[in-house]
């Protein structure tokens, strides 16, 4: 894995994020692949122990590295985008991704679009003060941060609130069961929308594939939608030329 790393064999691929309103793209995800000689590799294959061996570190800085080429030379949409980056708490350990963003910023490299993170709520955060200060120092530079995989994991409602996140992002698990009123995550989803209007929070709705999805969740109240409905993740070049024909 070092040896991809040196070789710059993780690449971003970047997913639409849609407002179910107006159809228009709003931003998008930053998702990782391994570009092997013959294949695309899938994050699940590779993520974990990125993770778990501390890797990850440097490939998110090099993924971000990619990102802002990517801006820079094939981005040619005139409104402004956000790209959610995947982060991990062992991210707000040190200072170093703080520094990177601040570059980026100073030398305003992205033009008119914007940077964003994201953090799963399934990895625990171990030091929450000092990921807070951490964090404010990121919001300082205009950069929000998106709560991942909510409901599934380690947080709790307390928990988002003192992170200071912007958007709660609704994890696919519970927008499976959108239709199936028997089931348990079917009243769960629509405990965590009532959360995230009551507290003022964006939401934004992952894995919708469904028509009837998109309706479920406008209902109430959730018009961003990410999800195979509108949009796969995709190479850079497909991304950015789907851009200007979504909005068609
Ligand atoms: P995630 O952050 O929850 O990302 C959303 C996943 O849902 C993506 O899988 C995406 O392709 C998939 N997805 C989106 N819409 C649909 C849909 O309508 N149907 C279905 N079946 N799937 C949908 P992907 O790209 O395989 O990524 C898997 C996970 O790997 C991500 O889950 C994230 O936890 C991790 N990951 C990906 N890139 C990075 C990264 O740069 N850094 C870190 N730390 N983790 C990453
Ligand atoms: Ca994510
Ligand atoms: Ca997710």
């Amino acid at each position: 894995m070092k040896l991809g790393i040196k070789r710059k064999e993780f690449i971003p691929y970047y997913q639409a994020i849609i407002d179910s309103n107006t159809g228009k793209t709003v931003g998008c995800e930053v998702l990782m692949r391994w570009k092997m000689a013959d294949r695309m590799v899938p994050p699940n294959q590779f993520i974990p122990f990125a993770e778990s061996s501390g890797l990850i570190l440097d490939m998110t800085k090099s993924l971000i590295d990619h990102v802002v080429l990517d801006i820079q030379k094939l981005c040619k949409f005139e409104q402004s985008l956000f790209f959610s980056i995947n982060i991990v708490p062992e991210h707000l350990e040190s200072d170093d991704l703080y520094l990177l963003l601040k570059q980026i910023m100073q030398t305003n490299v992205l033009g008119h679009h914007r940077l964003s993170l994201e953090i799963t709520e399934r990895l625990p955060i171990k030091d929450l003060n000092a990921a807070r200060e951490r964090l404010n120092k990121i919001y300082s530079l205009g950069i929000d941060l998106k709560i991942d995989d909510a409901g599934t994991g380690y947080g709790g409602f307390s928990y988002i609130l003192n992170l200071g996140v912007s958007t709660l992002k609704i994890d696919k698990m519970f927008v499976d069961t959108i239709g199936n009123t028997e089931s348990f995550n079917a009243k769960t989803i629509d405990a965590i929308i009532g959360f995230a209007n009551q507290s003022g929070l964006e939401m934004i709705a992952e894995g919708v594939e469904s028509q009837n999805q998109v309706e479920y969740l406008a209902q109430r109240g959730v018009h961003l939608i990410q999800g195979y409905v509108y949009a796969k993740p995709e190479p850079a070049d497909t991304f950015f030329q789907q851009l200007q024909k979504r909005q068609g």
